[in-house]
């Protein structure tokens, strides 16, 4: 447990550790200032103004030649400079072209097909969603040094929950490109809860619902005396506000396409505009029963429009209405009912919209507590695990969970996992596997993240192959495949060969190539398909069975030759005929009788083998 408080150095070096949310829409950075500035009592988060002179600091980079520029100034080229102003790149990180393909159309930047990591085309420059990122870090590192005085060069940075590997590991690079050591990635509820359980009275059981700009994120946590356990955790990495503005965008832009012929679509220029009216009616509708828009379009002519809430909230309803499976599955996962959480906090920007505030309490069957500021909670929360990290607070203790199950490949196609979803993390997992097939030398490891049985329902992380393992009949080499997963999230496989010590090991690194079957997407599927994945694995574990039956018989066929009557081998013979029919199929009661007749048939030749085995060891002691 204490191991999640050990950091290489990080309580020696009295350089300042700063919290960062780098967030879809806007990003913060907070810092709990140390004893000698204030009292230990008052030791709370202070959230840092950016070089602007803002708290808020838009995730936006645009580019003057091939400087990029951060912040309210690239806001505010959105428009003018549509097709090279880059926003929202925290949905693109660590995910391939494939993955994003719904997604481009949405945009007024360019995103270029192709293998591996997605990348961004802006003027005749091309870069990757990292190095977009690595601007935004930058320039929070460098307004945090502006404002506290000192080189900064350690942080602690959120992300959704339910950001796989991959975008764990691409966030990290964009610190590292940015500067700066990341010492924690940390789950942004997470680090809501750590600022809402600031004050230490604060107990009980809560979920955290984090409606962001890109990302929804869930979580069920328990505060007990300062230990901030995290039961479970669920979400959607492609839901958030921009899925409402997009949504307003698209009722307006078919209206414009019917007034006057043109898709405004089409044009990025148009595009990001309607995106960024439509982000303000959504904005002003949070307050006020009516918003207007108004868009010049390019003849010259102007679209307007009022927007009621009723009309907003009949277009939002269906979109939020996607928060609540992933709510209820966190408390199934948590074991707990609605009626046991003592506390709904509320966080990020579109949690000021009335709506959501009423869609979280129908799902949770309370009144939300909307007391924690929604934008600056998370980079509060940070920064109170950057104070931890520092050595500087030892109230608190952070037990985070891992949101995906972590496996390898098994003999017939089946996943078996080593670590279930939200097992605490950091964690350990062993088990020891065998051959199937005489004389295997190698052992190909598929490491797997996903909740299916079937290997091809599940996403691929990484591949790896086992060399070197002596000759030997099946079954008898012991592979022991041990999975670690660090604080971050970040995963360590490594197989060994137990008789001769010869071991691999990887650290599983972002997969781009694959397309990337939505983490969240993959967790519905799980739960929909639970019947058929149950017989798929029934029938693939028979059918593994029946073929270790297969092969012992076939093996001992020249024995049967040797020790039985023609007609006791026929029948062996017949046996393993219509086992091998048996398996061509998918019928289980078949091949459990095929199988059953082949060991029956082998009854008499096993009878024999044991007692020459016997006899040869009684004649071995008697000589
Ligand atoms: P966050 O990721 O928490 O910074 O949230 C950003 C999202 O919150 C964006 O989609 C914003 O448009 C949205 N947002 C910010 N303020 C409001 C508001 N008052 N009402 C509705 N949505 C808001």
């Amino acid at each position: 447990m204490l191991s999640l408080q050990i950091e290489s150095n990080a309580n020696r070096d009295a350089s300042p550790i700063i919290g960062i949310d780098l967030g879809t829409t806007n990003s913060l950075i907070a810092y709990v200032p140390p004893s000698a500035v204030a009292p230990d009592t008052e030791r709370h988060p202070v959230i840092l103004t950016s070089r602007e002179g803002d708290s808020l600091i838009p995730s936006v980079v645009t580019f003057e030649g091939d400087r990029p520029v951060v912040g309210h100034a690239a806001k505010r080229k959105k428009i003018s400079g549509a097709q090279d102003t880059v926003f929202s790149v925290k949905r693109l990180l660590g995910r391939g072209f494939d993955d994003l393909k719904g997604m481009a159309g949405t945009l007024p930047y360019r995103l270029l097909p192709g293998e591996g990591a997605v990348r961004i085309q802006v003027g005749q420059r091309i870069y990757t969603a990292v190095e977009i990122s690595a601007a935004i870090l930058r320039e929070l590192k460098l307004s945090a040094e502006a404002a506290l005085g000192v080189p900064v060069t350690r942080a602690v940075i959120t992300v959704p929950a339910y950001f796989n590997d991959s975008q764990r590991q691409a966030t990290r690079a964009a610190g590292r490109l940015a500067g700066l050591d990341v010492l924690r990635i940390i789950n942004e509820p997470t680090a809501a809860s750590l600022a809402y359980g600031l004050d230490r009275k604060r107990q009980g059981l809560i979920a955290v619902y984090d409606l962001g700009g890109g990302t929804f994120d869930v979580s069920i946590l328990k505060l007990q005396d300062g230990i901030f356990e995290v039961l479970a955790t669920n979400g959607d990495s492609m839901l958030g506000g921009d899925d409402l503005d997009l949504a307003i965008a698209q009722a307006a832009a078919s209206e414009i396409a019917e007034q006057t012929g043109k898709d405004p679509f089409d044009d990025p220029q148009m595009r990001a505009e309607l995106l960024l009216a439509s982000e303000n009616v959504k904005i002003a509708l949070s307050e006020s029963p009516e918003a207007r828009m108004s868009i010049s379009l390019s003849s010259g002519r102007i679209y307007q429009r009022k927007w009621s809430r009723d009309e907003f909230e009949k277009l939002a309803l269906p979109i939020l209405e996607r928060t609540r499976e992933p709510c209820l599955q966190a408390l199934a996962d948590a074991g707990l009912k609605d009626s046991d959480l003592s506390d709904v906090v509320l966080v990020g920007g579109p949690t000021r919209l009335p709506l959501v505030q009423r869609t979280a309490r129908e799902i949770f069957g309370r009144e939300p507590n909307t007391s924690v500021h929604p934008d600056q909670v998370v980079a509060a929360g940070a920064a109170i695990q950057a104070d931890i990290l520092a050595g500087r607070n030892k109230d608190f203790l952070l037990l985070d969970v891992v949101p995906l199950s972590l496996g390898i490949e098994t003999y017939g196609g089946l996943m078996s996992t080593l670590i279930p979803r939200n097992t605490r993390i950091p964690a350990v997992a062993r088990e020891t596997f065998t051959t199937f097939v005489d004389n295997q030398t190698g052992v190909d490891i598929h490491v797997l993240q996903g909740e299916r049985e079937k290997v091809a329902d599940n996403r691929s992380l990484a591949r790896f192959k086992l060399k070197g393992i002596e000759r030997m009949p099946a079954g008898m080499p012991r592979i022991e495949v041990s999975f670690l997963i660090d604080a971050d999230g970040i995963l360590q496989v490594a197989a060994r060969d137990e008789r001769t010590g010869n071991e691999q090991s990887i650290e599983v690194r972002p997969s781009y190539g694959l397309t990337d079957t939505e983490v969240e997407k993959m967790l519905l599927a799980s739960l929909e398909n639970v019947e058929a994945d149950a017989e798929f694995r029934r029938v693939a574990e028979v059918k593994n069975d029946a073929k270790a039956v297969l092969i012992a018989a076939e093996k001992r066929i020249p024995e049967a030759i040797r020790l039985l009557s023609k007609d006791e081998v026929a029948t062996i013979q017949v046996s393993i005929a219509n086992l091998k029919e048996a398996l061509e199929t998918n019928d289980v009661p078949l091949i459990q009788e095929a199988s059953r007749n082949l060991n029956a048939s082998t009854v008499h030749l096993a009878e024999l083998l044991m007692k020459g085995v016997l006899s040869s060891s009684v004649d071995e002691k008697q000589s």
